[in-house]
């Protein structure tokens, strides 16, 4: 059996990249903090496209909540290893900066930057012992270009790119790829208070874009065929740059 462990899998994007790489054949680790009804919305997706799944809910911010739960599935699983991570969870917090709150500020980052690190950490060496992997980073519009009232959330992105970059010139050798999809505006919750009718116009495409376009790009990257693609950011954002 072949594992990949999603972060953030109860909805969204997280949802279509678990159905997407169950399609690919990967028992799939659904993770998520609190939504146990929509991460079995998940697991029930999943099972019924043919794959399999289990729920896996621990906070991605939390260094020992993110090692108790990965200690406890290698120690349930030996012999097996997660072969595809895919660091989604992530939180926005808007605000200008003269507004920012503390804890608006640490919890984006812990959350949106922190988290690659416990995770990745936590997953690594298996996937270098096995010289097979495949960390996939989902990233945003916003930590290329940066966006006014999200100086948190672009810094957190921003800085998980620069860690891409770093981790795969680092792993390289091993066969362990680690690269990252970028999105522009996808229909989720975490943006369903933004007026799509009037931002479309900005958008080349003319519409946000769906979660299972974002899944179809780490699709490609979780896939043997990207095997010489590493450090590599990809736009999933209808065109939009500027
Ligand atoms: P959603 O708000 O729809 O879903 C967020 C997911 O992350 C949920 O599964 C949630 O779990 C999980 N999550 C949040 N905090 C934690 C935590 N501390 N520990 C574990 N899981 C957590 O987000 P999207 O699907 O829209 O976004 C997914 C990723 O894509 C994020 O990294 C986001 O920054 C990025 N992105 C999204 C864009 C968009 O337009 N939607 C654009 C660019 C990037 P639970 O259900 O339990 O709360």
């Amino acid at each position: 059996m072949k594992f990949a462990l999603v972060t953030g899998g109860s909805r969204g994007i997280g949802r279509a990249v678990c159905i997407r790489l169950s399609q690919m054949g990967y028992y799939i680790l659904v993770n998520y903090k609190s939504n146990d009804a929509m991460a079995r919305e998940t697991l029930m997706d999943i099972k019924s496209g043919g794959g399999d799944a289990a729920l896996m809910p621990f906070d991605v911010s939390s260094p020992d909540e993110v090692s108790n739960a990965l200690a406890q599935w290698k120690k349930d699983h030996p012999g097996d290893y997660i072969e595809v991570l895919v660091n989604n969870a992530g939180i926005r917090r808007d605000a200008l900066l003269v507004f920012m709150k503390t804890n608006e500020w640490s919890g984006v980052l812990e959350t949106n930057l922190d988290s690659f690190f416990f995770l990745t950490r936590e997953v690594l060496q298996d996937m270098l012992v096995n010289k097979y992997g495949r960390i996939i980073n989902i990233v945003s519009l916003s930590g290329l270009k940066g966006l006014p009232g999200q100086v948190n959330y672009s810094a957190a992105k921003a800085g998980l790119i620069g860690a891409t970059k770093a981790l795969a010139q680092e792993v390289g050798k091993k066969k362990v790829t680690v690269n990252a999809v970028a999105p522009g505006y996808i229909r989720t919750d975490m943006t369903k208070e933004l007026d799509e009718k009037v931002l479309k116009s900005t958008i080349p495409m003319n519409r946000f874009g769906k979660p299972e376009e974002v899944a179809e790009a780490v699709a490609f990257f979780a896939s043997g065929g990207s095997s010489y693609i590493t450090g590599e950011v990809l736009s999933v954002n209808g065109g939009l740059y500027t």
